[in-house]
């Protein structure tokens, strides 16, 4: 399953993120603007016939199947009462019934059908094909072709075989090769579109992977660097300040040294995770490296920042963070100004770090701005 950087990394300020179901209500919209045009379809090809004097009791069921069919459909999509999965299946056999009831009567029922043009019929056909494409998946829509063009072939067989008109003959046989060749294209682009789909996401879990540290799941130092990057680009444009909180664990050398690297290593997840419930969604908490954390706070002056850290730091010595092993931390804060780079922020809030250790630790010291 690909990773989620997400749920570790909210994106940092400005930052848009495209809205989850947007591609799906276009799509619902996509299939009621067809539902529609289909149905208007019908009953302006039915009263062109009218008008034209044609009566056939064939084309009349099929137009009157066609027009209670697609306001149905419109029903269930509208009001979404089925899956849409479930439309599009009732869609590709409704189509491929239709089209294969048509053919029977035009072929072995003349008094009945003999109004239904094959030619027509036959340019609809291949149609199904590319539906059955776009709704099934990869290899079940092959199989669905070959279903439908079997029953097409199975159909059309005794016909042929009882020496028909040529011409008929003819256009049947072509249907027949046109067919073939067109599911054998549709299944090449269809594999095609898998193995891109494929790469996308092994692209988008390597990029997860790149940015994300292995042991506590959270950011890593470069995502941290990337989202530092995203703010002062922020800073520069819109003025928006923002605050980093430098976190190091305290004497966690003894930790490891008295209980074991397992253990020290079962500290930092459970510091990540009480970490993280301290801080606000648009918070960046990330692992810098080794027992140092890195929180980025958009929005935050340094006031803000120094508070939540001397909160962090009691949110973390409250209670043992494993079992009976008390944890502090301490932290050191910088928040940007205009002659900032990352490195002068970074090097500010270390220093602060610094004076927090020299202060006895369990405790947050400032940096004055640059
Ligand atoms: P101080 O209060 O001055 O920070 O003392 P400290 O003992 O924490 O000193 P320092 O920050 O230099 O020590 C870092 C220690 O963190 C050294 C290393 O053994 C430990 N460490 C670094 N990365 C890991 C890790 O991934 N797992 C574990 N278990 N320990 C780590
Ligand atoms: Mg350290
Ligand atoms: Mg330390």
């Amino acid at each position: 399953m690909p990773l989620n950087i997400d749920a570790a990394a909210p994106p940092p300020n400005g930052e848009r993120r495209p809205e989850p179901y947007a591609g799906r209500e276009h799509k619902r919209v996509v299939m009621l603007a067809i539902f529609s045009l289909a149905w208007i379809s019908t009953v302006l090809a039915w009263t062109l016939m009218a008008l034209g004097g044609i009566s056939s009791p064939a084309l009349r069921d099929v137009f009157v199947a066609n027009l209670v069919f697609h306001p149905l459909m419109f029903a269930a999509v509208s009001g979404r009462m089925l899956p849409e999965r479930v439309v599009e299946m009732m869609c590709l056999l409704f189509a491929t019934g239709i089209c294969a009831a048509c053919m029977v009567l035009r072929l072995y029922f003349p008094s009945y059908g003999g109004r239904i043009d094959l030619e027509p019929l036959y340019l609809w056909i291949p149609v199904i094909y590319v539906f059955a494409f776009i709704v099934a998946g990869h290899k079940s829509s092959l199989r669905i072709s070959l279903g439908i063009m079997a029953l097409f072939l199975v159909i059309s067989l005794p016909y042929l075989l009882q020496s028909p008109s040529p011409r008929f003959a003819n256009f049947t046989i072509q249907l027949h090769m046109v067919s073939a060749v067109l599911v054998a294209a549709l299944y090449f682009f269809s594999s095609y579109q898998q193995r891109l789909q494929v790469a996308q996401l092994t692209m988008d879990e390597l990029a997860t992977l790149s940015h994300t540290d292995e042991l506590t799941r959270l950011p890593n130092r470069r995502r941290i660097s990337q989202v530092v990057g995203y703010e002062l680009a922020r800073f520069e444009r819109y003025g928006s300040g923002f605050a980093l909180i430098m976190i190091d664990i305290d004497h966690f050398k003894d930790v490891n040294d008295r209980f074991g690297h397992p253990v020290g290593d079962r500290a930092l997840k459970a510091l990540a995770l009480r970490a993280r419930q301290a801080l606000r969604d648009g918070d960046t908490l990330g692992r810098w490296g080794g027992e140092e954390f890195v929180i980025v706070l958009p929005e935050a002056g340094l006031d803000d920042a120094l508070r939540k850290a001397h909160a962090l730091c009691a949110h973390v010595a409250r209670a043992p963070l494993i079992d009976d092993l008390p944890i502090t931390i301490s932290c050191g804060v910088a928040s940007v100004t205009p002659a900032d780079t990352a490195e002068s922020l970074f090097h500010r809030a270390d220093a602060a770090l610094y004076t927090a250790k020299q202060h006895g630790r369990n405790r947050a010291e400032s940096a004055a701005p640059a």
